[in-house]
């Protein structure tokens, strides 16, 4: 039986024109998870309580153990997105989690590709915390691919290019969809894919961890394919809407996969959850 947790709302902070960061704190409890990880929210408004799968997102390494940070983006008309971003502070939810394969791989490497489109970055900010204390002398290099439409909306942009400048082993490019600025050495015009593309990936050496919408986790993964990548060299995590996310269920944990797991929620503490359960479409 899995455990529910309570949280409320502390804080809130915008971090683009349709993007906001959501602080909670538990009340004391620290809620075990890998980075990369997400959890399954209820959330009640007028018409009752429905769910939706949010990533755990703290990229700041002096967040209390006991509080999270989530980092949305809006979505038009959206039933989590309207309660969300109205919300008064001190609103309380239900989570329960933590759920996802998309982690930090088992095996030491010579190449991690991390690619995101727009807030699919979020589940990358604590890995890359994790990265930045000690986990990045498991690989020779860790690539941040970023896709976004404009340079306006790189989330994180600054704590990201402080990371570029401070870490040989961070390289980071900006992929831009519907602008051709790329007056900054590590802006591209275009999309993930092309830039992937240009890396000499090798599938005996390399890992690739993909978040974001679902048709661009489709067409990385359509690439690497060619490439004679697999599915246990790329872990793919879609961000599909809730009536979708009945349909998506991920390939079992390899063993590597699932020692990892209960190894760190071992040292958690914890039992790692299944991961997730089909939703009833809301
Ligand atoms: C494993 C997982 C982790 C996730 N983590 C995050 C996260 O960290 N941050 C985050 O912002 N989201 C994340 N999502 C997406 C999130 O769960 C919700 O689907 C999203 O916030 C929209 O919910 P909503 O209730 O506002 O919209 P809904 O009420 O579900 O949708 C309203 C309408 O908009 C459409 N719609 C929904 N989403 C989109 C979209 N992205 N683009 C275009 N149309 C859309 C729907 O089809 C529907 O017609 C994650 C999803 C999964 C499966």
């Amino acid at each position: 039986m899995e455990t529910s947790h309570t949280a409320s709302l502390i804080a809130v902070e915008s971090l683009s024109a349709s993007t906001r960061l959501f602080r909670f704190e538990t009340g004391g409890e620290h809620l075990p998870f890998i980075a990369g990880q997400f959890y399954r929210f209820t959330f009640t408004d007028a018409t009752g309580p429905f769910e939706r799968s949010y990533s755990f997102s703290q990229f700041d390494p002096k967040l209390p153990m006991s509080q999270f940070e989530l980092v949305i983006s809006a979505v038009a008309g959206g039933r989590a997105t309207d309660l969300l971003f109205n919300a008064a502070l001190g609103l309380t939810v239900q989570l329960k989690g933590p759920f996802g394969r998309l982690i930090l791989p088992a095996d030491d490497k010579r190449c991690l590709v991390l690619v995101a489109t727009s807030v699919g970055v979020a589940p990358f900010l604590p890995m890359l915390q994790s990265l930045e204390a000690g986990e990045h002398q498991r690989f020779d290099s860790v690539h941040l691919l970023f896709g976004v439409r404009d340079p306006t909306e790189v989330l994180f942009q600054e704590a990201l290019l402080r990371l570029r400048s401070d870490a040989s082993w961070f390289k980071l490019t900006v992929h831009c969809s519907r602008s051709q600025d790329a007056s900054m050495d590590w802006q591209h015009p275009g999309y993930v894919t092309s830039g992937l593309a240009q890396l000499a990936l090798d599938p005996k050496s390399d890992h690739v961890l993909v978040c974001g919408n679902p048709k661009m986790v489709d067409d990385v993964y359509a690439l690497l394919r060619a490439q004679h990548f697999g599915p246990r060299s790329v872990i793919r995590e879609k961000y599909v809407f809730a009536v979708q996310e009945k349909a998506v269920q991920g390939p079992a944990r390899s063993s590597a996969d699932e020692a990892l797991l209960q190894q760190k929620m071992k040292a958690y503490g914890a039992t790692p959850a299944t991961d997730p359960k089909p939703l009833k479409p809301v």
